[in-house]
């Protein structure tokens, strides 16, 4: 070993030595403040199905790669960092002799082929991304950026260590090359000879190089290692555990349809039992998420494509998903000094640590603590309330999240304890909650007029009880038994049914709201209350029979989530179809037969919970196209145009999340936002399958002045048009411009 070789090797030891320590000071920090979280025990069955899905989501990158140009660039430099750790450990063979290279593999020519093609690709793939980040930067004219909140440094840092410790993987291979030390063909390694060839015959060169690369690559663990909330470097290492752990390991997107429980120490809360002064309702302090919740905060990237996404964000409201996590995430680890300390609240408000626990604590920490979670600016709040009130809980964010990362049950869980406890949320909700714990559903209206909608049709609807051969329980919902527009969908789909010879039957009276609202502003409380009340009329309604035979159809969205998601939480177990899920069926089977094409052009706006949270996003299509086209194939002229934001990346109506019964006062409207849209389809009619959806979209258009150009209208209504054309126009008569 030459005198330079002794210098490079001390050096790179000694760097090496001090970065591994940071880092393992570092995870372990990590480790206990995921740890100050609440148990959740749900997280640890099915580890099949977990790695199986952890695998293809990070090997296959399946979500990344919905973002094709970005997903495929994130993969090069995944793999290339992978490979890159391999070539780092080469590279302290390297500084001890020039010669030196990894065993086993180190001359073998294929080894040699694949790191240089990844490096290749890796140094073309940060090379985009790096464009991309540029490209999107928040300081750029015009438009919102998806960085914009994100620490930009922290990103062009990493980016930057990845690009140079790749170029030094050429240099030290070039020095090799230029010093004949080198193993490898030229077929094998062309971009390693090209550099050598330009490279002098300098003996040190290699381990020089080497030294280079590793101070490099030991300066980014140093760097990540002083800030644990650097999650654009730690998401390399923490993804794979947040997609091991995420809430529903098989499905498509994890965190969407049912909303978690409401728990405490980890077991779901009995309200007959439940005492506020013993049993944690909902989240008051960062420490209260459970130990995921710590864990999705410290996974997040800063991507920003939930930013990106988020109805609210885009027309102008405080709420961006990405700042609400990386807020939560800045404000644990800083109040974490304390909590591991001894510190925190108890139930009832008082500090747990003592005064000796607390006497040499860090006064920023002690500072943090004393924030309040939810409050403004003034309050030094971590959440101003207007972010939180202002989520739709569409779930576009938790849809595009690349690391599983579900913001919904998180928002639900401070709004729980900011509706229960605080009673603190936007005044005008509370009309909805007092209607639905007075009578059953968010209008007020008597329930004696439930049945309402059934008159003047000409056959006669069926009430379980009066019959029970039944095969659909026909589930109406509030806004179809009493909203006007909503019951002209009801009747439509009752008609559709009875012309199709299904036998189906409803409930009447004996309904009550789903719950939804209650559920998503937070009142767990009434959601609960309401939801039995349905569950046992329901499984009263069927009794005797098996789940395959307990079937139910719904109109509204909301209900057809709430009854097939989250009524088993209570013991209901039903099989719940989407009105346009059985007429698609209907058609499907020759059932009905659309016979007058529909002119003047259709688009198709996806309803949130329909498309997003259960993935139901061709029936209404199906249904669409068939009545486009009319009975003899004819289409209609104009046809299914889509709009830029469909499927799974629709555009909320701005209804969801009970902000149907809030009002909107900051930003753009976000039904205006989605109006604008679908007009610019050129389309007549924008067809919607859900009862919120239309509500918002008709207001959107009348608000326009465009109601008589653009028809908001429900996909039955669409379809009833197109089967019985001389039937149709009275259950579709349009709304009146409002005045
Ligand atoms: S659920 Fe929708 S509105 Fe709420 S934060 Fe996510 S994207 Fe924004
Ligand atoms: S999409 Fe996920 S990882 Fe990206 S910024 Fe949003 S929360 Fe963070």
């Amino acid at each position: 070993m030459g005198s330079v070789q002794i210098g490079t090797t001390i050096l790179a030891f000694a760097i090496t030595a001090v970065a591994v320590w940071l880092a393992v000071r570092a995870v372990m920090k990590m480790v206990a403040v995921i740890r100050l979280g609440q148990p959740d025990p749900t997280r640890f069955g099915d580890t099949g199905t977990r790695a199986k899905t952890m695998l293809a989501e990070t090997a296959g990158h399946t979500r990344m790669l919905r973002w094709s140009v970005v997903g495929a660039a994130h993969w090069f430099v995944m793999v290339g960092f992978i490979v890159l750790s391999l070539l780092v450990l080469e590279a302290y063979f390297e500084v001890v002799s020039p010669t030196g290279g990894l065993p086993l593999v180190g001359n073998w020519a294929i080894y040699g082929l694949v790191t240089e093609w990844l490096a290749i690709l890796g140094i073309v793939s940060i090379l985009v991304l790096i464009a991309i980040r540029l490209r999107n930067r928040p300081t750029r004219p015009g438009g919102r950026s998806r960085f914009t909140g994100s620490t930009m440094w922290q990103g062009y840092f990493v980016e930057g260590i990845i690009l140079a410790v790749l170029i030094m993987g050429f240099v030290i291979r070039g020095f090799k090359v230029a010093t004949d030390h080198f193993e490898y063909p030229v077929w094998a390694a062309p971009l390693s000879h090209a550099v050598g060839g330009v490279l002098p015959n300098w003996a040190a060169g290699v381990s020089v190089a080497a030294l280079v690369k590793i101070v490099i690559s030991m300066t980014w663990l140093i760097v990540i290692s002083l800030n644990v909330t650097m999650g654009v470097a730690w998401h390399r290492f923490l993804a794979f555990f947040n997609i091991f752990f995420k809430r529903d390991p098989g499905a498509n997107v994890s965190g969407l349809g049912a909303l978690r429980p409401m728990t405490s120490q980890g077991k779901p809360l009995d309200f007959e039992e439940a005492d506020p002064e013993k049993d944690q309702f909902g989240v008051a302090q960062v420490e209260q998420f459970t130990w995921k919740g710590l864990l999705d905060f410290s996974t997040c990237t800063e991507c920003g494509r939930c930013q990106s996404q988020c109805p609210a964000w885009n027309t102008g409201k405080p709420l961006s998903p990405k700042l609400l996590v990386l807020s939560l995430r800045d404000h644990a680890y800083a109040k974490a000094p304390y909590l591991l300390a001894g510190g925190g609240k108890d139930l009832t408000g008082e500090e747990k640590a003592t005064a000796a626990q607390l006497a040499h604590m860090d006064v920023l920490a002690l500072a943090e603590a004393e924030k309040p979670l939810i409050g403004t600016a003034e309050e030094g709040g971590i959440i101003d309330p207007d972010v939180l009130w202002s989520c739709t809980t569409c779930g576009a964010c938790v849809e595009q999240c690349p690391v599983d990362i579900e913001h919904v049950d998180h928002i639900v869980d401070m709004r729980r304890y900011q509706v229960l406890i605080e009673s603190s949320f936007p005044s005008e909700a509370g009309v909805m909650l007092r209607n639905l714990e007075n009578k059953g559903n968010p209008w007020g209206a008597p329930q004696n007029t439930r049945e309402d909608w059934t008159k003047g049709l000409d056959f006669e609807v069926p009430r379980v009880g009066e019959v029970d051969d039944f095969e659909y329980l026909f589930w109406v919902g509030c806004a179809g038994a009493f909203e006007d527009r909503a019951k002209k969908t009801t009747r439509a789909v009752a008609t559709l049914l009875n012309e199709a010879g299904v036998k189906f039957a409803i409930l009447g009276e004996g309904e009550t709201c789903s719950g939804d609202p209650a559920r998503r502003i937070g009142n767990e409380f009434v959601f609960q209350m309401l939801a039995q009340q349905n569950v046992e009329t329901l499984n009263e309604a069927f009794e005797g029979r098996e789940k395959s035979k307990r079937k139910i159809v719904a109109t509204c969205p909301h209900c057809f989530n709430t009854l097939g998601n989250e009524y088993g939480q209570l013991g209901g177990e039903f099989e719940v179809v989407h009105h346009t899920q059985l007429l698609a069926h209907l058609v499907a089977t020759g059932k009905l037969t659309p016979v007058q094409p529909v002119d003047g052009g259709v688009t198709y706006h996806d309803p949130c919970y329909l498309g997003r949270h259960n993935r139901v996003f061709a029936p209404p299509r199906e249904v669409l196209g068939s009545a486009i086209a009319g009975g003899d194939g004819a289409s209609g002229d104009g046809g299914l145009i889509e709009m830029p934001r469909n499927s799974e990346r629709s555009f909320c109506c701005g209804a969801g999340g009970a902000r149907m019964w809030m009002e909107e006062k900051i930003g753009k409207r976000i039904n205006v936002d989605r109006v604008e849209e679908a007009m610019s389809t050129g389309a007549k009619t924008v067809a919607v399958g859900c009862p919120f959806c239309s509500t918002m979209l008709n207001d959107g258009v009348n608000g326009k002045g465009a109601g008589e150009q653009v028809e908001v209208v429900d996909v039955a209504s669409v379809l009833l048009r197109s089967v019985k054309p001389e039937q149709a126009p009275g259950d579709t008569e349009r709304t009146p411009v409002a005045g």
